[in-house]
């Protein structure tokens, strides 16, 4: 779990760490102070108009009040009209993040900020550990709040062998106060994790860190400090090490992405389409439906929350962290104006019988999350909470609630097409995929569309539809949501409740009661027999309760197929084959990680992004940004471990591992 700073404000106004006793800026003129040892010794304000790439990446030792981020955000978007960078990418490590009040108090001395640190705090996110992805100017400026200690999250980034940084802030309270901070593992993993000719800045000239620097491979020199200060150290890369923490076979390749197709057209397709659009890219849509969202993405009212359970494990880590930028995601959309109908009502999950509770109960002592994201609460508090005669407690996600599905995923759609209006295609159903030597071509019963470079498919269960995603292993689980009228005890229910299904607060009436679970079946039939199982379910547990005896008749329903594969992740990336995975990664089978064949990949160029589930208007946004920072060579916004979970390759290496195939 991470604490939160403790902070006290000395005479001149300026933050001081209690537990380092040290001040997190100077008390002179912390944001020319910052301004000069950062960015002007890294020499960024030249380097945004020459850098060899489209996004210039800065890496951060200490975040505190975000100043040196505040500052070369500012910088960055002065020179916006020079610069050859289009994209910022600010990644920063910190132990002890500061409370949002506190942070609010320490920006109010620096007013030419003012319009940028109001955005940071309105994004400011909650002590949890691990990656926080916040965007700013439509995504041109990105913030990786890596959450932990650095020396902990810095292998925990996923990077393949080029690394990833341009340049570093080597900030951090000074070494006699933090030493465990600088040490000669920090100055190594800066190393693996650079790009060619990347550079450092650091406020301190302490011999050790410049000794420590010079053997992780930088050049180092001293150059003038700060107002009083005499000296302080800069420094670049001389030699990139092959250094990568993700393994060849999970490696994601560059895509050209000059002409691009999307099938499917449910949130998942939005999703990725935004992305693409934020960073330019204009995208050829094919939907088989005539309008948006008729798949899974279909039902009245979606539940938004994540899946927690009592570890910070793989699953916590991809569902907190995913929950978290979707919230900040959709936030985003309502304030540019996009309307979809939502309440942010929070989710009760009811420990409605002994394994539930004891699960509840396992969750809430494992102390992993802050109380923020999802706390325990007993039967009174719950009943507070509902506005209804629950008799369970259990925990509440006070974040969490339920948006429209239908009307979310037009205004991602919409959102995406206002930054680069694409071409799409409705009612079209997309029969063959065929690779020739000048890019993809799609063909429906009608006509053949292409070439194009890049093709993903979205398309839910319909995924493995095409000659090459056959074998996905993807699978249907068919699901049925009843629509119940409200009665006087239910209409007043003003928060999701979940048991084993769930159940939502009421919109126009009536309340979303589901959902079924039917193994292998891609049927979108109604069924009268599912309606009473969702009825039977709800009285099960709530059975004498005014809230309960006061609902009405089923008034209508729907039925989706989610798609799932086995391990109940999605799976994100360049489709691949089965036989050439087997024959270039033979090794290890016999145990070596090592000595691979290259790959053939046959099918360059074709991603898919499917697998979501019920899940996907938690985890599509975040998910579907991964992806497209993947395709980029961008800094990621999931840990390796994350990557590698939703990689496609991962059930044929696995089964490889185990010498099952
Ligand atoms: N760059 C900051 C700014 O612009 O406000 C000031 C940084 S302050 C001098 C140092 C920061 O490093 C503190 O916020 C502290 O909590 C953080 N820190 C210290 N040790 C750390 C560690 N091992 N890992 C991550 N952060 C650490």
């Amino acid at each position: 779990m991470i604490s939160n700073a403790q902070i006290h404000f000395n005479d001149s106004g300026t933050p001081v760490a209690d537990n380092f006793d040290d001040v997190y800026f100077s008390n002179d003129d912390g944001l020319a102070e910052s301004n000069y040892v950062f960015f002007e010794q890294n020499g960024l304000h030249e380097r945004f108009k020459s850098h060899p790439r489209k996004h210039f990446v800065v890496a951060e030792t200490g975040f505190g009040t975000g100043l040196n981020f505040l500052n070369t955000w500012a910088r960055f978007k002065q020179s916006a009209h020079n610069n050859s960078v289009e994209r910022l990418y600010f990644m920063s490590f910190e132990k002890f993040p500061i409370k949002l009040s506190d942070l609010k108090q320490a920006l109010e001395a620096w007013p030419t900020l003012a319009p940028l640190s109001k955005q940071l705090c309105e994004q400011y996110p909650m002590a949890l550990q691990g990656c926080h992805r916040l965007e700013f100017n439509q995504g041109r400026v990105v913030l990786d709040l890596w959450f932990g200690d650095v020396q902990n999250s810095l292998p925990q980034i996923a990077y393949q062998r080029k690394g990833i940084v341009d340049a570093w802030y080597l900030d951090g309270f000074a070494p006699s106060k933090n030493p465990d901070m600088w040490q000669q593992t920090l100055f190594d993993s800066m190393a693996h994790l650079s790009q060619e000719n990347a550079t450092f800045a650091t406020f301190t000239a302490a011999g050790f860190v410049r000794r420590g620097l010079q053997s992780a491979g930088f050049e180092c020199k001293k150059v003038k400090g700060y107002g009083r200060k005499r000296e302080m150290v800069v420094g670049t890369l001389i030699a990139t090490t092959e250094h990568a923490t993700t393994p060849q076979y999970y490696q994601q390749d560059a895509a050209t992405l000059s002409q691009v197709a999307v099938i499917g057209g449910g949130i998942a397709s939005s999703c990725l389409k935004y992305h693409l659009a934020k960073r330019g890219i204009k995208t050829h849509l094919f939907c088989e439906d005539d309008a948006l969202a008729k798949g899974a993405s279909h039902n009245l009212q979606g539940a938004v929350y994540p899946n927690l359970q009592s570890e910070y494990g793989i699953p916590s880590e991809f569902y907190a962290h995913s929950f978290l930028y979707a919230r900040r995601f959709y936030e985003q959309l309502i304030k540019a104006g996009h309307v979809f109908d939502h309440q942010w009502c929070g989710v009760l999950l009811q420990s409605v019988n002994d394994s539930k509770k004891a699960q509840h109960e396992k969750l809430a002592a494992s102390k992993v999350f802050p109380e923020q994201l999802i706390r325990s609460v007993d039967s009174v508090e719950a009943q507070s909470i509902s506005s209804i005669d629950t008799p369970y407690g259990g925990l509440f996600i006070e974040q969490g609630g339920w948006v429209s599905p239908v009307q979310l995923t037009k205004s991602v759609f919409d959102a995406a097409e206002s930054l680069t209006p694409g071409e799409n295609h409705f009612a079209i159903h997309i029969e063959q995929l065929e690779r020739k030597p000048d890019g993809w071509y799609l063909t429906s019963n009608k006509q053949t569309f292409g070439p194009y470079s890049d093709v993903f498919v979205c398309a839910g269960e319909h995924s493995d539809r095409f000659e090459q995603t056959k074998d996905i292993g993807i699978h249907g689980v068919r699901g049925q949501v009843s629509h119940i009228h409200e009665g006087v005890a239910s209409s007043k229910l003003s928060t999701l409740l979940c048991h084993k299904g769930y159940f939502t607060p009421s919109q126009d009436g009536l309340h979303c009661m589901g959902a079924t679970f039917e193994k292998h079946s891609k049927s979108r039939a109604v069924t009268e027999q599912d309606n009473v199982t969702n009825r039977q379910q709800l009285a099960g547990f709530y059975e004498g309760t005014e809230f309960d005896k006061s609902l009405g008749s089923i008034d209508s329903a729907k039925a989706a197929v989610r798609c799932c594969f086995n391990d109940h992740t999605p799976m994100i990336g360049q489709v691949q084959d089965k036989s050439d995975l087997l024959q270039a990664y033979d090794n290890i089978k016999r145990g070596k990680f090592y000595d691979f064949t290259p790959q053939v990949m046959p099918h360059k160029g074709l991603h898919i992004a499917t697998g979501f589930g019920a899940r996907g208007l938690c985890t599509a946004p975040l998910v579907t940004e991964h992806l497209v920072a993947s395709l980029f060579q961008e800094p990621l916004p999931f840990s390796e471990r994350v990557h590698e979970a939703l990689h496609p390759a991962r059930l044929t290496i696995r089964d490889m591992i185990r010498n099952k195939i």
